[in-house]
């Protein structure tokens, strides 16, 4: 054999070797990546209730960490900070929609017999339409609502007064009503209570009626606090006015930082796990000082096209159009 047919040889061996090892290099860095990607997901992917279509995550990594984060705390580091309406009430069901705290008084056929000659009841879902129109606008900012519904408040609770509900109808109102909590709310509910873990419901709604639902639906434990538009009665039991300042839905940052004796007292629970359905309810933890991890649950219920990207932007776990709380109680399961 000559020189060149020699080094023509090595020349192809060596290229061949070259590519073998090429190759192994690169099967070897997709099978660490996928072990790498693979193990950083481990837990969410092997829960069922994580599968569905209805979630949606942007950084699934991320959740991961948050929900190692809250297995490693445990009961003892754990508390839950939540929104009421349409969080854990339901959006809808069977395709109709279910109505918020405000709504069940103003569908209430009690008070629209009562008051159908002032069109009461009329006057208030006029103001529903034009003012929920404005609440979850994806055209508008948090700022631009803001005085909206200061508006809608001021003026639906100025008609709830002028009709001088009474207190002891409340109980009736409540159980005549469409209203519903969420698929799974006993698990929910039973499960925070047995292990001791605080729950802050931090509504927008009217407390009194909140209560009165959770009451009836017998989740009302020890272990709940509920901080939201709680109303004032007269000697006679007629309402007057409501107490405190306003909640409204784009003001809970306010809300929170007037709650902060109730956070120094769970300093130890650092870990949170945050419900809600709106963009103001992202503030409801900010009285909490001291943060470890918090993981922050959204439900898109309305204009999902138009508001998942954003949502996925500021929610960790974007649940549409789901009205339960599978998704919240897997992560309890893995927790308690
Ligand atoms: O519990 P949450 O903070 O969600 O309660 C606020 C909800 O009450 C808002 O989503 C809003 O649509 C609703 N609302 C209402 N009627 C009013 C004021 C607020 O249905 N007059
Ligand atoms: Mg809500």
């Amino acid at each position: 054999m000559d020189r060149t047919a020699v080094a023509k040889m090595g020349a192809v061996a060596s290229a061949s070797v070259c590519a073998l090892v090429a190759g192994v290099v690169l099967a070897q860095y997709i099978f660490t990546m996928k072990k790498k990607t693979g193990r950083k997901t481990k837990i969410i992917e092997m829960m069922p209730e994580f599968q569905k279509k209805t979630v949606h995550i942007k950084d699934p990594e991320k959740v991961e960490e948050i929900i190692c984060g809250l297995i490693k705390g445990g009961a003892a580091k754990l508390q839950i900070i939540t929104d009421f309406d349409m969080t854990l009430s339901r959006f809808s069901y069977n395709g109709k929609r279910c109505p918020t705290c405000h709504n069940i008084i103003d569908n209430s056929k009690l008070i629209t017999e009562e008051c159908r000659k002032k069109f009461f009841s009329f006057q208030l879902l006029q103001l529903k339409e034009t003012y929920y129109a404005i609440e979850i606008d994806p055209a508008l900012t948090i700022e631009e609502k803001y005085p909206y519904m200061v508006e809608w408040y001021n003026k639906s609770h100025a008609l709830l007064i002028e009709q001088g509900l009474q207190k002891d109808k409340f109980a009736e109102i409540v159980r005549e009503s469409d209203v519903m909590l969420k698929e799974g709310y006993e698990n929910f509910f039973d499960k925070l209570s047995e292990h001791n873990i605080p729950v802050f419901i931090f509504s927008a709604g009217i407390g009194d009626i909140l209560e009165e639902v959770i009451h009836q639906a017998g989740v009302y434990h020890s272990n709940v606090k509920v901080v939201s538009n709680f109303m004032d009665f007269d000697e006679h039991g007629i309402l007057k006015g409501f107490k405190g300042e306003l909640i409204h839905v784009y003001n809970k940052h306010d809300g929170a930082l007037k709650n902060t004796e109730y956070f120094k007292q769970l300093k130890d629970n650092s870990n949170i796990i945050l419900l809600g359905d709106s963009q103001g309810d992202l503030s409801m933890a900010d009285g909490v000082a001291n943060v470890e991890h918090i993981l922050k649950i959204g439900y898109l219920n309305d204009k999902v096209d138009e508001l998942l990207e954003k949502y996925m932007d500021s929610y960790d776990i974007v649940l549409v159009k789901d009205e339960s709380l599978e998704v919240a109680n897997s992560i309890l399961q893995k927790i308690l």
